[in-house]
């Protein structure tokens, strides 16, 4: 069992046209079940004025409108306490895991019995693929209780048999206690947790090298995939750092990176992962950046059928170096949808500008986008400001940034350069834009 090298051997390394033989299977079911049993989803079916046996293949999926979280607020609002898209029956009804509520009321997410099942194998295979075995000591430092990740995690290390420290997200100096003795191996919680137990670690004079801890897990929000927040969790802790990705309506780690660090694989048997432009809201082109929307193949009490996430993601379908099949998503999430910027006509991200400013290794990996109006001209101005690390190098850097970023935006910005140290560090959701721009009536 230990030396296996896939955790579901037959499913993760399953022939593409294979599995999206299974996942068909799967929604045409998720969907006939839906229709028959939510009143939500019925709704959802007459505003298009198709039916579940229309969909015939996996691209029909686009003729169903798409699911908001604004949406689900309402629909709890209008017939609480969980609404009409909770589809299972009480009896089946396990856990629930309400969203953060960070943005407005909490969403009420319900676990059935087979739910939790699914997850806990799925959560159990995605620890696999970053490396955990049986055996491992895992410190769960994600929070337990109401969010996802903590209770998930904790049922994966039972399934993989592996000792599990159930710690949550507290407690920074017994955290460290732990990975001294009895000594874990694996760490579990979100990046910044990760950099200030590294920070609280070098403090008490303790060298990573002397922890049996060999790879951490990091979720719950952006910067593992960051390469400069990855060096300083793996150098800070001693080990390999790989990046995680789950929400609240969707499920926990539904995505983790393996070995090869080459972006996350989705779990495609139990989810339908697309990729939908923004605006004009059809599937974007392979390789193009859009927001993830997703739809449960298999859970029973809350499914959602096109669930727009918001976050930004591309999609690789392409078999992975470490043979797995299931589609990844490289660089992980890339923003939010509502980061997008226009100026004079062209649309971006502060991702594009990010991998831009982190291919110059004169630069530093921090700046940011400032957005003003030139009142003389009455014209806007998009200046992205750097930090080059010598000054003499400015010269040269200037023409090499402009027409990196105009390549990748299609747009002509200005570049201002400030010393090295200058602009503020962040471990992660540095603000990005600064929009000073005046309104025009
Ligand atoms: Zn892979």
């Amino acid at each position: 069992m230990k030396n296996r090298k896939y955790f579901d051997p037959e499913v993760e390394q399953m022939d593409r046209k294979k599995l999206e033989a299974l996942q068909l299977r799967r929604l045409k079911l998720q969907l006939r079940r839906c229709y028959r049993t939510s009143e939500f989803y019925k709704d959802k079916f007459k505003e298009t004025g198709i039916k579940p046996d229309d969909i015939q293949s996996l691209d029909n999926i686009v003729h169903i409108p798409f699911v908001t979280k604004s949406e689900l607020r309402d629909e709890q609002l209008a017939f609480p306490p969980f609404g009409r898209h909770t589809v299972a029956s009480p009896e089946t009804w396990a856990e629930l895991h309400p969203s953060s509520g960070t943005t407005g009321a909490p969403v009420n997410n319900l676990w059935s019995h087979t739910d939790v099942r699914n997850i806990s194998h799925w959560t159990a295979r995605t620890m696999w693929t970053f490396g955990v075995r049986p055996g491992d000591i895992i410190q769960n430092g994600f929070s337990y209780g109401l969010w996802v990740a903590g209770m998930s995690t904790h049922y994966a290390a039972r399934e993989l048999g592996c000792l599990v420290i159930p710690i949550g997200a507290a407690m920074t100096e017994r955290q460290i206690d732990y990975l001294i003795t009895p000594g874990s191996t694996v760490l579990l919680c979100t990046p910044s947790y990760a950099l200030h137990i590294a920070e609280r670690l070098k403090q008490r004079g303790v060298s990573p090298g002397e922890l049996p801890l060999r790879i951490g897990c990091f979720g719950g929000e952006g910067g593992t995939e960051v390469p400069a927040t990855r060096e300083k969790i793996e150098k800070g802790l001693g080990i390999e750092a790989f990046d995680y990705y789950g929400l609240a309506e969707i499920g926990p780690t539904i995505a983790s990176e393996c070995p090869q660090k080459a972006g996350i694989h989705w779990v495609e048997d139990h989810l339908l992962i697309e990729i939908i432009h923004p605006e004009t809201k059809k599937p974007c082109n392979a390789g193009e950046i859009g927001v993830l929307v997703i739809t449960h193949l298999t859970k029973e009490a809350t499914p959602m059928i096109r669930y727009w996430t918001n976050d930004l993601a591309t999609l690789d379908k392409r078999k992975c170096r470490c043979g797995r099949t299931h589609a990844r998503s490289v660089g992980g999430i890339l923003g939010r949808a509502d980061d997008m910027i226009i100026y004079k006509g062209a649309k971006f991200y502060p991702v594009q500008v990010e991998k831009v400013v982190r291919s110059f290794r004169e630069l530093s990996d921090e700046f940011y986008i400032e957005l003003t109006t030139d009142p003389r001209l009455d014209m806007d101005i998009c200046t992205v400001v750097v930090e080059c690390l010598k000054e003499e190098d400015i010269p040269k850097m200037k023409p090499l940034l402009r027409n990196g970023l105009k390549e990748a935006c299609q747009v002509t910005r200005e570049i201002k350069f400030v010393p090295f140290n200058t602009l503020e560090r962040t471990t992660f959701k540095a603000k990005r834009i600064i929009d000073k721009r005046q309104k025009r009536a």
